[in-house]
């Protein structure tokens, strides 16, 4: 297997109990070849609730710059004693438009190696996966993510952008939603990408679901590599051992289907070509 660019630890507050080192035993034992440590960074909480004059609660965490010193710091001590896996440092940035100044300095950390751009959230509601979607109008909604998703993919502060159509994941009967009319600004989304030297992610999470979907889907990973797209990571997002290596072989047999030859990873934000 070669890579798993997206993964999280204790350090996330949806991680299971597992350190960075035990992220690693776990990666040796399915022969990973490069595996990227990427806790979660709400940048739109970034700092302690008090400096938002806000309540922490379930589903407004606060504080994500301590995640992120935290993380960063023992992937980078791990980082040392670490051979035979390309262990790479780095975060899951989410809501980066945020704070734009504040994105462009995690990015120039020294220590860091990857930044993926992710949009969780959109305006003030919580997280898609907190969302009732019996009680919200679906089409806006959407609408605005993918809106968010291509101000997000022109930034210059990341690597990848992390699982795009994560707006759609947790839509009840996603297989019946029509995802066409959005073709066209997907369209401008990879167009950016591309123009900037970003990666995409192809996301597996969603492979666990009883209707699987990989996030984005095996037509617009294709659409991508049509546009002219060259870099592509895989990820399970995993927050457990356990599904760290979960189907990273079908997503490695649905790149090459897309017409890839290689996957690509960032060592202090430079692409690294690992032939697949
Ligand atoms: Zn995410
Ligand atoms: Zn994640």
């Amino acid at each position: 297997m070669l890579m798993n660019l997206h993964t999280h630890t204790y350090h996330s507050y949806d991680g299971a109990a597992e350190t960075v080192a035990d992220r690693i035993r776990t990666a040796k034992l399915l022969g990973l070849q490069v595996m990227a440590i990427t806790d979660h960074v709400e940048l739109n909480r970034y700092y302690p609730a008090a400096h938002y004059h806000a309540e922490e609660s379930e589903q407004f965490l606060y504080d994500f710059g301590k995640t992120f010193a935290d993380s960063v710091a023992e992937t980078a001590k791990e980082q040392q004693s670490c051979s035979g896996l390309t262990l790479l440092a780095g975060a899951e940035i989410g809501q980066m438009t945020a704070d734009v100044e504040l994105a462009r300095k995690l990015y120039r950390d020294p220590r860091v190696d990857i930044i993926l751009a992710s949009v969780h959230e959109m305006h003030d509601l919580p997280d898609f996966y907190f969302l009732d979607y019996s009680k919200i109008d679906i089409k806006p909604l959407i609408d605005e993510y993918f809106e968010e998703a291509l101000r997000t993919a022109a930034l210059d502060c990341f690597d990848v952008m992390a699982h795009l159509t994560y707006g759609l994941r947790y839509i009840p009967h996603r297989e019946e939603f029509d995802i066409t009319p959005y073709y066209p600004v997907i369209d401008e989304i990879f167009r950016t990408l591309i123009a900037n030297g970003k990666a995409l992610e192809l996301n597996g999470s969603g492979l666990k679901k009883a209707i699987p979907y990989t996030d984005p889907d095996f037509t617009l990973i294709r659409r991508y590599r049509e546009l002219g797209g060259q870099y592509l990571t895989i990820s399970t997002d995993t927050h457990e051992g356990a599904f760290l290596g979960y189907r990273l072989d079908e997503l490695e047999d649905m790149a090459r289907a897309a017409g890839f030859t290689a996957l690509t990873y960032y060592r202090r934000h430079e692409p690294v070509l690992l032939p697949l």
